[in-house]
Formats: structure tokens, C-alpha cells, sequence
């Protein structure tokens, strides 16, 4: 099964990534992550996309695409995947949908995590991220068992430079000019299907699996 998520920055699609690919045991493969982790390792990949990242602008097509091929094309994605972050502009969905069809396939369910512009802000403000392992919490609707530790991996958490409330203002116009089409570009291929991503993440989930079966 191939699940791509849509929404806006912190409509939730990351959490409910993670729960899908545990449940369905699937990868979890989520762009902005692969990002963190070149530019905490210093890599030139790493220095490329943090300078796009800061601004709160996308990183160029051409680097995002080469690297989430050749993650798709690792032996784990086999039986499928959960993709987030990723397709983020209707060149990149084209270049998964044509590489998929090459294989014979398609990407089965995007899911629309849908939360309306006026709730992100507030969310983003509150959310915390781990540096080391990925986990993301909210310090009100998700909050760590210890305040600003990771539970996973008990590395400091910390507001990401891109979850600053002014950063959040310029991610949400580049997701509604370069992002938003994939909604129409998914729901012409009959693979969209949308959740109100404004519900408790519980509800949003069994919303989810209602649909995936
Ligand atoms: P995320 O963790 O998914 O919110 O991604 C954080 C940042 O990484 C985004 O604001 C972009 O700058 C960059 N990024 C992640 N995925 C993509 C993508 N598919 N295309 C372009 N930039 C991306």
C-alpha cells in the first residue's frame, strides 16, 4: 500500500504518518526528517536545503525528488510506504507518478489531513520537536512524559526554527500556492480522501484506518 499525506504544515499528517506505518507496518518516510538529519550531520545536502528551510520556502524539486527515489527504491518499500511531506508541488507528484508507473503502480490513498489556516499558527507555536530521533510532540495536545525531553531517545526537544510563528506565516502562502493543487491533482486520479484534521488525533486516526481497512 502507497499512502501519501497532504495537509498544511502542522495539520498532524506527521503524527498520523508514524501511527499509520506502525499499524500497517510500513516505512515512515518523511522528507523534512531526511532533511534534519543531512543538516545535523553537516552534510552538503544538509547546507543546500537549510538555506530554503530557514526562509520557510520548499527545497528545490530536482534535490527532493533524487533523494526520495532513492529512498523509495530501498528493499524496506517493497510492500509500500508512507510518504510525508512528499509530494509538495504537482512536478514532484508527476515525477512519483510516472517513476510508480513504470512499476505497474500508483499511489493507492492520499490523505488530506484538512485543518483550516486560522488554527495552524496556534499549533505550530506549541509544537516540539527532538532533533535526534524525529518524535514530535505538542506541548498542550501531545506533551512528552518530562518536560522538553524526548521520550524516545531523551534528547532535549526544542521549536524548530521553522515552527516560529514567522516562519509559519511564510510556510502556509508556499503551501497554499505550491501544495494546495495536489488536492485537485490526487482527487482526479480517484486516490484522495479527506479527514478533519481539527478532531483529537484518536479520532482523526480511526477516521484513517476506516478508510485504509
Ligand atoms: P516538514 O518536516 O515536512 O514540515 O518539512 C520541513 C521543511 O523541509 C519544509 O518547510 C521544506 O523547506 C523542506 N521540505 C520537506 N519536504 C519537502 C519537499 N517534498 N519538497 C520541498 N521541500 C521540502
Amino acid at each position: 500500500m502507497k499512502i501519501i499525506m497532504l495537509g498544511a504544515p502542522g495539520a498532524g499528517k506527521g503524527t498520523q504518518a508514524k501511527m499509520i506505518a506502525e499499524k500497517y507496518g510500513l516505512p515512515h518516510i518523511s522528507t523534512g526528517d531526511i532533511f534534519r538529519a543531512n543538516i545535523k550531520n553537516g552534510t552538503e545536502l544538509g547546507k543546500e536545503a537549510k538555506e530554503y528551510m530557514d526562509k520557510g520556502l520548499l527545497v528545490p524539486d530536482e534535490l527532493t525528488v533524487r533523494l526520495l527515489l532513492d529512498r523509495v527504491a530501498k528493499d524496506d518499500c517493497r510492500n509500500g510506504y508512507v510518504l510525508d511531506g512528499f509530494p509538495r508541488t504537482i512536478p514532484q507528484a508527476e515525477v512519483l507518478d510516472a517513476e510508480l508507473a513504470k512499476l505497474g503502480e500508483k499511489v493507492d490513498y492520499a490523505i488530506n489531513v484538512d485543518v483550516p489556516d486560522e488554527n495552524i499558527v496556534n499549533r505550530m507555536s506549541g509544537r516540539r520537536a527532538c532533533l535526534s530521533c524525529g518524535a514530535t510532540y505538542h506541548i498542550v495536545s501531545i506533551p512528552p512524559k518530562k518536560e522538553g525531553i524526548c521520550d524516545v531517545c531523551g534528547s532535549e526537544l526544542v521549536l524548530r526554527d521553522d515552527d516560529r510563528p514567522e516562519t509559519v506565516q511564510k510556510r502556509l502562502t508556499v503551501y497554499h500556492e505550491q501544495t494546495q493543487p495536489l488536492i485537485d491533482f490526487y482527487e482526479k486520479k480517484g486516490a484522495l480522501r479527506s479527514v478533519d484534521g481539527t478532531l483529537p488525533m484518536e479520532e482523526v486516526f480511526a477516521a484513517i484506518t476506516e478508510i485504509l481497512g
